[in-house]
């Protein structure tokens, strides 16, 4: 693997280019974030000593309007993850035709470790600290791994604060009383079931005949695991951080997702309940999770999930990216000479930004739309993107993610082209 994230990052984008005609400024552009922002947050904490945090915010590319992205929360956040993150928002808001770049922001530390007051003074000390880096029209954060609506409404009200203007739009993904965006919360699970649903008609495949496998729990897993739940695939297996479980039959997701909010596990709990009497079950590894023998796989966890060291053992014959990243560019090459079909991040997951967008949007006009409204223009979205990649793919017969990346890559060029190139200076 490259030597770095965003290194590796790069290397979908030298495929791409084989087949677009872009000029060589843009792609020099592109191969730099605009401007990384590391801060050192001080927090009082609970016991009254003083700990301090290091965060960053990264504005990749505003070619295509003001800057979009997370805030994630994880112990493994540092400046390259933060930029290779910022570098797909920008290829993500692109390919979805959404008007903005990409940025993304980041705090290193466990969540789990802080409490609620000290996670509220983190949240607002980043803001303090960001302040001058983001804004409605400049880079509008949002949520990622292990941050919420609430942690959304404390940065929007921080923010406010300091400019001594309620500004809703400075944030998406806020509590729906602060003028969040009802279907935010499940936007990044239905924008891959809508997804998911445009692409296995094209394979002949109906739900109830193709298992799934799940790996991650969270926001966008969970409810992923549901939809398709709901729509009669059959889902064998889901893991969470703690682990997993495997049922051939096909495992009850309702019932898990409650056990998983009242235990916050979902290993250990199971087989406690009444919910799997009858069925048989075994508990995995997310390890075992990815290599299990399923149609369809769903990394919805973290980067780096496959990679040259796992991706020999993938049986999946469809790969959803739900997560950003999960697979390395190197595993990339040895899944599509083993004919898996990979459906990338940067169009699988793009429900989020796109609902992330539709709140901006109500934010500004100050008028709030309806659940249906709102998911029926993600479901316009979605599918009509989804199928003019899937003509690309078809056109240069190039994977799904070259193909993402060429039709990202023709509409950054034009914008960054717009503005003026070498040819316009010289001639
Ligand atoms: N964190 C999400 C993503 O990776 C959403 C970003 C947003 O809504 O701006 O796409």
């Amino acid at each position: 693997m490259p030597a770095t994230l965003l290194a590796d990052a790069n290397q979908r984008l030298e495929k791409a280019l084989r087949y677009v005609t872009i000029h060589e400024d843009a792609v020099e552009r592109l191969t730099y974030p605009k401007a990384s922002l590391t801060v050192s947050i001080p927090v009082r904490m609970d016991n009254g000593s003083l700990r301090v945090f290091q965060g960053y915010r990264v504005r990749y590319d505003d070619s295509r309007g003001p800057t979009k992205g997370g805030i994630r929360f994880h112990p493994n956040v540092t400046l390259d993850e933060v930029q290779s993150l910022a570098f797909w928002m920008t290829f993500k808001c692109a390919a979805l035709n959404i008007p903005f770049g990409g940025a993304k922001g980041g705090i290193t530390l466990n969540p789990k470790e802080l409490s609620k007051f000290e996670l509220e003074r983190l949240s607002r000390g980043y803001i303090d600290l960001i302040a001058d880096f983001i804004g409605p029209d400049v880079d509008i954060p949002a949520p990622d791994v292990y941050t919420n609506p609430m942690i959304m409404g404390w940065m929007m009200d921080q923010y406010s604060t300091i400019r001594r203007q309620i500004t809703p739009a400075v944030v998406t993904g806020k509590p729906i009383t602060m003028g969040g965006s009802l279907g935010r919360e499940t936007a990044t699970a239905m924008g891959a079931f809508f997804v998911i649903q445009t692409i296995m008609p094209k394979f002949g495949r109906r739900p109830t005949d193709t298992t799934v496998a799940v790996q991650g729990f969270g926001n966008a897993g969970a409810v992923i695991a549901e939809l398709l739940y709901r729509a009669g695939y059959r889902v064998v297996a889901v893991s969470d951080s703690q682990g997993g479980v495997y049922s051939e039959q096909g495992l009850d997701i309702p019932s898990i997702r409650k056990l998983k909010e009242a235990t916050r596990g979902i290993k250990a709990v199971y087989c406690e309940g009444t919910v799997c009497s009858g069925i048989n079950h075994e508990a995995i590894s997310n390890a075992e999770l990815l290599e299990l023998d399923v149609d369809i796989l769903v990394p919805a966890a973290l980067e780096n999930q496959i990679t040259d060291d796992n991706a020999d053992a993938i049986k999946a014959r469809y790969i959803f990216e739900v997560a950003n990243g999960p697979i390395t560019s190197a595993a990339d090459v040895i899944l599509e000479a083993k004919n898996i079909q990979v459906f990338p991040d940067i169009l699988v997951n793009a429900g989020g930004v796109t609902v992330s967008y539709f709140e901006w949007v109500q934010n500004r006009s100050g008028y709030y739309w309806s659940l249906e409204e709102v998911n029926h223009r993600l479901k316009e979205k979605m599918t009509s993107e989804t199928e003019l990649i899937w003509a690309i793919a078809h056109e240069f017969s190039c994977s799904m993610r070259t193909a993402a990346y060429i039709h990202a890559l023709n509409r950054l060029g034009e914008a960054i082209e717009a503005k003026g190139t070498r040819d316009d200076y010289t001639s």
